[in-house]
């Protein structure tokens, strides 16, 4: 069977073209042009309803809203920000923007924060980013009450999660402020492009000035303005946001979120079915109360030599798959020791472990289910054929 292209990203709807046309000829790009309903107001209206969140700011990119958040949250300069050691290195340049140092915790062999790390370092932390990475989420309720038990507040970097559920919650609705991403390779896609939500209507003003709501165009959101003259002229203006255009490409996508998550789910549950047969596969479960939205597939492989590792990837990439081990592949950006920005790096020998086994294999949506076993079929031979060398 012909393989898909496992690369391609997500199309924009149709839908779409009428307002970008009508965008072009009018020249109205910028947000604060109009004097209500701005495409960027309306994606942010839609998008606060559809998470079920009081506030929403449309930014530049995930980055920008991760980087506001912690302003808006006021740490001051050196402030300790506990990240996890496995997740994408915007997030530790997001606490270096923001003037705050990063301090890494362990993960674990399924990815997630390691509770015990987390809990040893919170005393010493003013804040706590959780990177839900790629649909999968960590123990919230867990990470929740130990945060909010030390007055540590938790910002979720939920930039390639839109769609994950958490004992009935949506993840980036847990923590004080949670922020998305729509660059290409999310489940919505504009290129660039980011989003924070939150519940406090101080924290989003701050946010929603310093984003670039200069003099009083902050009266364009719907928040209660006296947080808003509040900070008046006291904050610094960074200039981060979104232009019309990208929320034309993103808010005919929403609808299709819904869709988008379970054919990611089908996709991804299927494969780890099919992977399942080999002894040196191993696709950690979701956690109980998660409900994954996966557009990838990780999985760790077991009793495999470093040798046989470099064979793995070769075999499924000859294959037609191509396969990142994230400690393996030359400075991938989620390998915490190639973030040598980062003062005093430490090393996580368990998250180091797992990052040297763990594979990445994207699963795009909109893959067809009748190549998914053929997908399966490259990764389960790229197995043998590492297992016995001469055979590759
Ligand atoms: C993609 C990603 C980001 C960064 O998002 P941008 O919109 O590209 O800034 C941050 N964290 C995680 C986990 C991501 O996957």
């Amino acid at each position: 069977m012909q393989l898909p292209d496992m690369h391609s990203a997500e199309a924009i709807p149709d839908a779409a073209r009428a307002e970008i046309d009508r965008l072009l000829t009018s020249g109205d790009l910028f947000r604060y042009n109009a004097p209500q309903n701005a495409p960027v107001a309306l994606l942010e209206a839609e998008f606060a309803e559809v998470m079920g969140s009081k506030y929403a700011l449309a930014v530049s990119s995930c980055s920008a809203a991760l980087f506001l958040s912690l302003k808006a949250l006021g740490l001051p300069r050196d402030a300790r920000v506990l990240i996890p050691g496995f997740t994408f290195a915007a997030v530790p340049s997001a606490v270096i923007h923001a003037d705050c140092l990063p301090v890494l915790c362990e993960v674990g062999e399924n990815y997630r924060i390691d509770i015990n790390d987390l809990i040893a370092k919170l005393p010493d932390a003013d804040a706590v980013i959780i990177s839900h990475m790629r649909g999968h989420t960590s123990d919230m309720d867990a990470i929740m009450a130990v945060c909010t038990a030390a007055g540590v507040p938790v910002i979720e970097d939920a930039a390639h999660s839109l769609g994950t559920v958490w004992n009935g919650q949506k993840i980036g609705t847990l923590g004080a402020i949670g922020c998305f991403s729509f660059q290409s390779y999310k489940m919505i896609n504009a290129g660039e492009g980011g989003i924070l939500i939150t519940d406090d209507a101080d924290l989003v003003a701050q946010a929603i000035i310093m984003s670039g709501a200069y003099e009083h165009n902050w009266k364009k959101h719907p928040v209660l303005q006296d947080a808003f003259a509040r900070h008046q002229n006291r904050l610094p203006l960074y200039n981060l946001r979104m232009s019309n255009l990208s929320a034309a490409v993103i808010r005919p996508q929403l609808p299709h979120l819904g869709t988008r998550v379970e054919d990611g789910r089908r996709n991804h549950d299927h494969v780890a079915s099919l992977l399942a047969q080999s002894p040196h596969i191993h696709v950690p479960e979701p956690l109980p109360g998660e409900v994954r939205a996966p557009d990838s597939i990780q999985f760790n492989l077991v009793d495999l030599s470093d040798d046989e590792v470099e064979t793995f990837v070769k075999a499924a990439e000859t294959r037609g798959v191509k396969v990142q081990v994230f400690g393996t592949s030359a400075d991938n950006a989620r390998a915490f020791w190639n973030w040598q920005f980062v003062p005093d790096l430490p090393e996580l020998p368990k998250t180091r472990a797992m990052l040297m086994r763990a594979c990445d294999v994207r699963l795009p949506v909109h893959l067809p289910v009748e190549t998914l076993g053929a997908v399966s079929d490259v990764l389960l031979d790229a197995i043998e054929a590492a297992k016995r060398p001469h055979a590759a």
